[in-house]
């Protein structure tokens, strides 16, 4: 996990390990990440993005949820459209990080138990997971499976237009679909790929590719390694910048 450095002595046994799981992943058409930390989730991330396989993963909060599918590059076969509001998005969609300006990091060292495991409703878990069930089931029935595009409006919470045919038979195929048990309601929300995500983008998959434990042994010995390899350690340099240049804004501007 990035941010938890491989102890010397267990080199060999997680480089072992590093390749079961790529193995395993090779052997496999469908990966779902069930885990209990943020940092946890991201060798599989890569490992499914790398290997263009369907991941679907799920985290529960207190009384909330996320199921989602990771995006794989679009189809040829689908036309890739501009993203428009209020237009299905048809271009890559994002992972678990692609919202992140930060690697994942060590969040479990010199926390209590509490803050390391999740504390939920009790009816949580067996929602989120029947979701993501469901979920996988629809993106399998449609003619694109795991490439299909996401049928939902980017910032929308409602669905395509009722004239808008879903390609699956069963309906449409979101992208992330966030529960909110404390209002009984789920929002769909669609995001897109980040091209300097610390899970997906191609910079990180080019050095899966090219030396599998190396990338791990980096990522795990300082977390900061996957900003420096995928240019986001530069996103606070370049927002302070374009700060300091002055952004201006007219009146009308201001929605
Ligand atoms: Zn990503």
């Amino acid at each position: 996990m990035p941010g938890h450095p491989i102890p010397p002595s267990s080199l060999e046994s997680v480089r072992a390990d590093v390749i079961k799981l790529d193995q395993l992943f090779e052997e496999h058409d469908v990966v779902y990440l069930l885990m209990d930390s943020r940092e946890s989730r991201w060798l599989p991330t890569v490992m499914g993005a790398a290997k263009e396989k369907l991941v679907i993963n799920v985290a529960l909060g207190f009384d909330t949820f996320l199921a989602m599918r990771h995006g794989l590059p679009p189809s040829s076969d689908a036309p890739i459209l501009a993203p428009s509001p209020g237009s299905p998005f048809r271009g890559k969609l994002g992972c678990y990080y692609c919202n992140d300006v930060v690697a994942p990091q060590d969040s479990l060292t010199d926390r209590t138990l509490d803050q390391m495991c999740t504390v939920t409703r009790p009816g949580i878990a067996a929602i989120a997971s029947a979701t993501a069930v469901e979920l996988m089931v629809s993106v399998l029935q449609h003619p694109l499976g795991p490439r299909a595009p996401c049928d939902v409006a980017l910032s929308s919470t409602n669905a395509a237009s009722p004239s808008d045919e879903p390609a699956s038979p069963l309906g449409i195929v979101p992208h992330q679909i966030r529960g909110f048990l404390a209002r009984f309601e789920n929002l769909k929300i669609t995001g897109q790929a980040y091209d300097r995500c610390t899970g997906c983008s191609e910079a990180i998959l080019a050095a899966y590719r090219s030396d599998p434990f190396d990338l791990v042994q980096r990522a795990c010995e300082d977390a900061h390694a996957l900003e420096r390899l995928t240019g986001l350690d530069k996103l606070e340099e370049e927002t302070e910048a374009l700060l300091a240049e002055g952004v201006e804004w007219s009146e009308e501007d201001d929605c």
